[in-house]
């Protein structure tokens, strides 16, 4: 499966409710997962930090799905084969 085969899948499950609940609080949803990621790292839990990672993931997907983005073609677009900043692989930018 790919990331647009994922997204597909997503609104398929989820788009009608995606859009009842709208971009805001779907951000906001998604935003609350990735405090969860945060949270499962800090107790070195893998196996919920497993489970969170795919919720974080739902979330970017529902909320592409809400505002009308294919995220494989955004991501692929902005990251094709080298940093979209230094424009080399790996990655020579001063470190973040
Ligand atoms: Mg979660
Ligand atoms: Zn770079």
């Amino acid at each position: 499966m790919d990331l647009r085969e994922l997204q597909k899948i997503m609104a398929e499950i989820y788009l009608e409710r995606d859009l009842k609940r709208g971009a805001e609080k779907t951000l906001l949803w998604m935003l609350s997962e990735a405090g969860e990621v945060a949270d499962a790292f800090l107790k070195n839990s893998m196996e919920d930090l497993k489970k969170e990672v795919a919720d974080l993931l739902a979330w970017l997907l529902s909320f592409c799905n809400v505002v009308g983005i294919d995220l494989e073609e955004a991501v692929i677009s902005k990251y094709d084969s080298n940093c979209p900043e230094c424009r080399q692989k790996p990655c020579r930018c001063p470190q973040k």
